[in-house]
């Protein structure tokens, strides 16, 4: 079996990434000593490639890593980077959320078009490869739904009426942003 170092500390990115990968693939966790990242880059790809060629140096293992988010297309793109803390450093989905739908009071369904985007980075050795995933909806006028994490309960996919945290997190699985990345991963890493 195929082992990689995925590092990530969010235990959702890594549940997802297990129920994508299934068997064929063990996913080794950072160790407890791997001190945090600080994303400042610019892009998505630029923050997953920080973040895996910092913590390559923690094991022997091809490494993963990546970044994800929410872009609005009626903010510009916001929170894009910024999804983690958009309400603030110490923001929680709560906060994020909440200041997500202030953002957007006003704003009629048909422009509340947004994307989730997750770029993964593969680095074995010098070998450094990104995978972009991509998954669109729109954004909800309240909250609704349990499963899931982050903007969930705010993110209606394409082709549904209920948000991603009402939906089976099996659906999600099946058309998120990071399965769709993990589905070029899996066909690069064969
Ligand atoms: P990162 O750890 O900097 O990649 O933060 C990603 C942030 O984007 C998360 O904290 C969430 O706010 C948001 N996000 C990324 N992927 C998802 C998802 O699958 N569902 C909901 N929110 C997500």
């Amino acid at each position: 079996m195929k082992k990689l170092l995925i590092a990530t500390r969010n235990e959702n990115k890594v549940r997802e990434m297990r129920a994508v990968l299934g068997d064929s693939v063990e996913l080794v966790p950072l160790p407890d000593n791997a001190p945090e990242v600080v994303e400042d880059g610019k892009t998505f790809y630029e923050n997953a490639l920080k973040k895996a060629r910092q913590y390559s140096q923690y094991s022997n293992l091809p490494t993963i890593a990546e970044d994800s988010g929410l872009e609005v297309e009626a903010l510009g793109g916001a929170p894009g980077i910024y999804s983690a803390r958009f309400a603030g450093a110490s923001a929680g989905s709560k906060e994020n959320n909440r200041l997500l739908l202030e953002k957007l009071a006003g704003i009629s369904a048909e422009n509340r078009r947004a994307r989730f985007v997750c770029c993964i980075v593969y680095k074995d050795g010098d070998v450094e490869k990104s995978f972009e995933g991509e998954v669109w909806g729109t954004i909800a006028l309240e909250e609704a739904g349990e499963t899931g994490f982050g903007y969930d309960p705010l993110f209606i996919p394409e082709g549904f009426n209920r948000t991603f945290a009402q939906l089976p997190i099996e659906v999600k699985n099946s058309m998120s942003h990071r399965f769709n990345a993990i589905k070029k991963l899996c066909k690069y890493i064969g």
